[in-house]
């Protein structure tokens, strides 16, 4: 086990900014960098993915929680449960632009809606070094999309179009959870 520190914004935004370099020869230290990626992401349930660079590797590598959205099908299969490694990830076809939720584990706390293709083709290796062209659709799309954003620096706060669309989650006096504006009007 090899758990990593997750860098945060904006104490880290100059790593987070940083780009990350191609995976020249998928070796051993490819497959130790995924296994690292794998630990740490085990110990954040509630995140659907992660990037090297968030554990300050700049290294074109992620993972991605698919299903992970509908906690109901997630129970169901436990395979959904597992994240996928995508290194050298390629977007080759993006379309359905909608907005949908979003947040990142180098964000912790703030949440937003943010516009993002919600059908992605991709090309890149897999966890074993295997070529792979796939399609992910829906919420798994966008998932993809925000993890690659983090090999070239961006963050899913840019690309938010007003901090309206920007929030906390708090429990109300009633211990519901509420959306909290980051800014008033
Ligand atoms: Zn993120």
């Amino acid at each position: 086990m090899a758990v990593k520190k997750i860098i945060i914004y904006p104490e880290s935004e100059a790593a987070l900014r940083k780009k990350s370099e191609p995976v020249r020869k998928f070796n051993r230290r490819t497959k130790k960098l995924i296994k690292n990626l794998k630990d740490t992401l085990a110990k954040y349930p509630e995140g659907v993915g992660l990037a090297a660079p968030q554990i300050n590797i700049h290294q074109r590598v992620v993972l991605v929680r698919l299903g992970g959205r509908d906690k109901e099908d997630r129970g169901k299969d436990r395979e959904a449960d597992l994240p996928i490694a995508l290194v050298n990830p390629k977007i080759v076809e993006a379309k359905d632009d909608e907005k949908d939720f979003d947040g990142c584990l180098s964000i912790p706390g703030i949440f937003g809606n943010t516009m993002r293709p919600h059908y992605l083709r991709v090309t890149g290796l897999d966890d074993g070094g295997h070529p792979f062209d796939r399609v992910f659709e829906g919420f798994d799309a966008v998932v993809v999309h925000h993890e690659i954003d983090h090999l070239e620096g961006i963050l899913f706060i840019d690309r938010v179009d007003s901090m309206q669309d920007l929030y906390r989650v708090r429990e109300d006096e009633t211990g519901k959870l509420v959306r909290v504006p980051i800014m008033e009007d």
